[in-house]
């Protein structure tokens, strides 16, 4: 039995196999079934079929690292700043948060995701309630792992209590939500950064992970300053300092690494820790740019993520994408270094292995329903001669025509199904101008 079959298009697979040319994909429950040319898969007896004529069929975008609620809320809010400075300004709307504008920026930011053909994301939350979220899931379920945010000192010292509080009482959050809703929604453990933990701390979060078998998902060596503090405070890089603590593994999600050397990349190779690659935030921040190629060539798997809107002002992975080639292009010298394919693996297959969910990101019999189709007949992406050039040069968000996550239809022809989009984004301008009135009298 075949719920959806989707015919007509190019499907891109990813995971090293070939794009198919007049492909069919179909899904049966949250599962992907068969994958291949038209002339040997058959949809007799589909329920639904999805003509994907002049468009592109792949797997849905893996985000592996973002905070969608907070930074939704702090979007566009300050500009041309660097990281520290960034990060105190945020902090005054921070302390404001409360449950309804943590909803609606949710949900707009699933909205968003939804809409830029973003099936899964890994999220860190950086100092605020994860509840809402968890709400907001139920009205747009994409495949979601949720980081409890923890730090207990400098800038954060003022959740240290709670994150205390959060750590000790994981197992709760793990038995009511981990691994619940048909495997879709996970929870992690997000330690903030090494210059906002302390060795307990981090002692604490190695075990409860080991505890609940939950993933760890943190921001490291995000910048010079960062690498600074953390040798003036313990005479060690960031990578080390973790590593001195036994606290690095495979169920590690490093977001940024921007500030790596060669010992640091032979440590997260050796421990099989994972890297969430944040191009665009690190420039905008001015925090360096990771030395990908050498990353790539010590077999560490790294995938490409937006961070959160307040340092990249979009959840985009196709601009993610460009940036990507660019700037790697530039700092190596080398325009063969970084293909398309590449490009397209690091956003997909990847980037949901880099965040600890590999049964996504390709379109493979067993792997998860999660497929977009995106439009190629635009002006903007003729005359195609290469699918995969017009995807990662040419090919907008707006482009995706219809997003499906776990089998399951969430946008058809750019609608966005059972949500009304107008009363989600009015009700979060609403309620992000009023935060924004109150914390920055
Ligand atoms: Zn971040």
């Amino acid at each position: 039995m075949i719920d959806i079959a989707i015919v007509n298009g190019t499907v891109l697979p990813m995971g090293g196999r070939p794009r198919i040319d007049n492909g069919v994909v179909t899904i049966t429950g949250n599962s992907i079934t068969a994958v291949g040319p038209a002339s040997e898969v058959s949809v007799t007896g589909a329920k639904k079929v999805i003509d994907a004529h002049g468009e592109v069929v792949m797997p849905g975008f893996a985000n592996s690292h973002t905070h969608i609620a907070s930074n939704l809320l702090l979007r566009g809010l300050l500009e041309d700043v660097l990281l520290f400075e960034w990060l105190q300004t945020m902090w005054k709307l921070k302390r404001n948060f409360d449950h309804d504008t943590l909803y609606w920026a949710s949900l707009c930011g699933l909205l968003e995701m939804t809409k830029a053909g973003i099936t899964s994301f890994n999220e860190h939350f950086d100092a605020y309630a994860v509840e809402p979220e968890i709400e907001a899931l139920d009205v747009i379920p994409l495949r979601a792992t949720l980081g409890h945010g923890f730090a207990d000192r400098g800038l954060y010292e003022s959740i240290t209590e709670k994150s205390w509080r959060t750590l000790e009482n994981f197992g709760d959050a793990v038995a009511a939500h981990h691994r619940t809703r048909d495997d879709m929604l996970w929870m992690a453990l997000s330690p903030h950064a090494v210059y906002s933990c302390g060795a307990d701390m981090w002692n604490l979060v190695r075990q409860v992970a080991d505890t609940y078998h939950a993933p760890i998902h943190t921001h490291l060596s995000e910048g010079m300053q960062e690498v600074r503090y953390c040798l003036d405070t313990y005479g060690l890089r960031p990578t080390q300092w973790l590593h001195s603590l036994g606290f690095l593994g495979p169920d590690v999600t490093a977001a940024h690494c921007s500030q790596l050397d060669a010992t640091d990349i032979r440590l997260i190779a050796e421990t099989g820790t994972k890297i969430a690659h944040c191009p665009i935030c690190n420039a905008k921040l001015g925090s360096g740019t990771m030395p990908l190629r050498e990353v790539i060539d010590a077999g560490i798997t790294v995938g490409l993520a937006t961070d959160g809107p307040a340092s990249h002002n979009s959840s985009d992975l196709f601009e993610e994408m460009k940036f990507a080639g660019l700037i790697h292009k530039t700092n190596t010298g080398d325009v063969e270094f970084l293909k398309i394919g590449q490009l397209l693996e690091l956003s997909t297959c990847e980037g949901a292995k880099a965040m600890n969910r590999p049964d996504t990101g390709r379109l493979q019999p067993g792997y998860k329903a999660d497929v977009i189709v995106v439009r190629l007949d635009t002006a903007h992406s003729q005359p195609v001669y290469d699918p995969l050039a017009a995807l990662v040069y040419s090919a907008r968000a707006d482009d995706v025509q219809h997003t499906i996550v776990n089998g399951r239809v969430l946008m058809e022809n750019r609608q966005v199904i059972g949500v009304d989009e107008d009363e989600i984004r009015a009700n979060f301008h609403e309620k992000a101008h009023a935060l924004k009135e109150r914390s920055l009298r």
